[in-house]
C-alpha cells in the first residue's frame, strides 16, 4: 500500500485505542465470553429518564427536521447559563457551537485553528485522540511531559521551553484522561501566563468536570481573566455528566470568530447535531442536577476501592485519581511492556484494559472504573491472580 492514493495525513493515524478495546470486549461478550470491560471510557449508568423523556416529547411533536448548524438556540442559551452558573464564564450564544460530541468540539477546533506545520502543545500521558486530531488538521503535536511522582503536576519550566514560533496552542485536559490529575488554580495561572505572554490559543477540554473527587475542584482556565479567555477554545458536553455517550452532544465556548469559523466547517460536513439529542441535552442542563452528582458519588466510592486493590499488587504502583473515571497504574515493576500485559490479561483472564502506549506511556494500563462494584471486585481478582502468576 505504500503508494496508495490515499491521504498522507490520515494514513499516519492509528484507529481510536479507546474505541477499538471496548468494541473488542463487546464482541467477545457477545460470543459468550464472560469479559469483565475496564477498558470502555463510558458510564455505566442509564441516560436519566427524564432526559429520555424530553427526546420522546420531541419527536412527538415533530422536531425532526434540520437546526441551525451552530445548534439550536435554546441550548446555545442553556449552554451559557451552565458557564456562567457552573464555571463562572460568560459567553453569548453566538461564542456557542454545539456539535457531535466533545470529540467533534475539539476536532472542529483543530482545524479552526491549524495551519500546515503549527505545533500544539500536549501534556504527556494524554488523550489518544489529541495529537491524531492535530495531525488530521496538518499540525505537529509536541509533548510536554508530566510524571506521577509530582502528582502530574504542570512545569511551567518545561512548559515554556516546548514553545516556539510555531506554537499555537496548548491542549488542556482537566480533570484528566487517563491520569486522573485535575488542575490546581495555580497551575492553571501558570499555563495563562505563558498562554498570553505567546500569544497561544488554550484548548480546554473540560468534560469530567463534574466527576471529581474532593478535596479536588474543577476551575475553568477560561474563568482566570479576559484576557486568557479570548484566548481559550473551552470544550464541553453531556457525554460524562448525563450520561449520554451515544447522544453525541458536545460543544465550544470561544470568541465569536472561532465559533464562526466552526459553524461554517459544520454547515459544510455534519450541517447539525441530531435535532432530538439537542432537545434531550437541553433537559440534561436546565432539569434537575441530582442525577449528576450521585454519579460523582458512586464513582468515588469505585476510585477508593480500585485504588486501594491497585496499590496492593506486587510490582504496580498507581496515583489516586482526582477525577474522571481512570485509574492508570504504573506496571514498570512487573517488566512487561503495555501492550503485552494488556494482550495476555485479555487472553488469560477476559479482563479488558486499555495499554498506557495509547496515552505515550508504556508502562502503564488505563482501567476504566465506569463499571460496577461486583465487575470491579471480579475483574481485579483477575488481575491480582494473572500478576501472581507472573511473579
Ligand atoms: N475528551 C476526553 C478527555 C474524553 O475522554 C472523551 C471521551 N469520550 C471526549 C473528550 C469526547 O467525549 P464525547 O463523547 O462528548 O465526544
Ligand atoms: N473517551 C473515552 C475513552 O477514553 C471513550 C472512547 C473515546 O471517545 O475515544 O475511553
Amino acid at each position: 500500500m505504500e503508494s496508495a492514493p490515499f491521504s498522507k495525513l490520515i494514513s499516519a493515524i492509528e484507529p481510536s485505542q479507546t474505541l477499538a478495546i471496548d468494541s473488542r470486549a463487546k464482541a467477545l461478550r457477545a460470543a459468550g465470553k464472560d469479559v469483565i470491560g475496564f477498558g470502555a471510557g463510558e458510564p455505566d449508568f442509564d441516560t436519566p429518564e427524564s432526559v429520555k423523556e424530553a427526546a420522546r416529547k420531541a419527536l412527538s411533536r415533530g422536531y425532526t427536521k434540520y437546526t441551525p448548524p451552530e445548534g439550536d438556540r435554546a441550548l446555545r442559551e442553556a449552554v451559557a447559563a451552565k458557564l456562567e452558573r457552573d464555571n463562572g464564564v460568560r459567553y453569548t450564544p453566538e461564542q456557542i457551537v454545539i456539535s457531535c460530541g466533545a470529540k467533534h468540539s475539539l476536532y472542529n477546533t483543530a482545524m479552526v485553528l491549524c495551519n500546515p506545520g503549527d505545533e500544539f502543545i500536549i501534556f504527556s500521558p494524554y488523550w489518544v485522540t489529541y495529537p491524531a486530531q492535530v495531525i488530521m488538521a496538518g499540525g505537529t503535536p509536541v509533548f510536554v511531559s508530566t510524571s506521577p511522582e509530582d502528582g502530574y503536576r504542570i512545569d511551567a519550566g518545561r512548559l515554556r521551553s516546548a514553545v516556539s514560533r510555531r506554537t499555537k496552542a496548548i491542549i488542556l485536559n482537566s480533570p484528566n484522561n487517563p491520569t486522573g490529575w485535575v488542575a490546581s488554580r495555580e497551575e492553571l495561572e501558570a499555563v495563562a501566563a505563558v498562554a498570553i505572554e505567546h500569544g497561544l490559543f488554550v484548548i480546554s477540554d473540560e468534560i469530567y468536570e463534574k466527576i471529581i473527587y474532593p478535596p479536588a475542584e474543577h476551575t475553568s482556565i477560561a474563568s482566570l481573566g479576559k484576557d486568557i479567555r479570548e484566548l481559550t477554545i473551552l470544550i464541553n458536553g453531556v457525554s460524562k455528566s448525563y450520561s449520554m455517550t451515544g447522544w453525541r452532544i458536545g460543544y465550544l465556548a470561544a470568541a465569536q470568530e472561532i465559533a464562526k469559523l466552526a459553524t461554517r466547517i459544520q454547515s459544510h460536513s455534519t450541517s447539525n447535531p441530531t435535532s432530538i439529542a439537542q432537545a434531550a441535552a437541553l433537559e440534561a442542563l436546565n432539569g434537575d442536577q441530582g442525577f449528576t452528582a450521585m454519579m460523582a458519588r458512586e464513582f468515588l466510592k469505585r476510585r477508593d476501592y480500585l485504588h486501594k486493590r491497585l496499590s496492593a499488587l506486587p510490582g504496580v504502583s498507581c496515583f489516586s485519581p482526582r477525577g474522571a473515571f481512570y485509574a492508570f497504574p504504573d506496571i514498570s515493576g512487573l517488566n512487561m511492556k503495555s501492550d503485552e500485559f494488556s494482550i495476555q490479561l485479555l487472553e488469560k483472564v477476559l479482563v479488558a484494559v486499555v495499554a498506557g502506549r495509547t496515552f505515550g506511556s508504556d508502562y502503564n494500563i488505563r482501567l476504566s472504573f465506569a463499571t460496577s462494584m461486583e465487575n470491579l471486585e471480579k475483574g481485579m481478582d483477575r488481575i491480582e491472580g494473572f500478576i501472581k502468576s507472573k511473579l
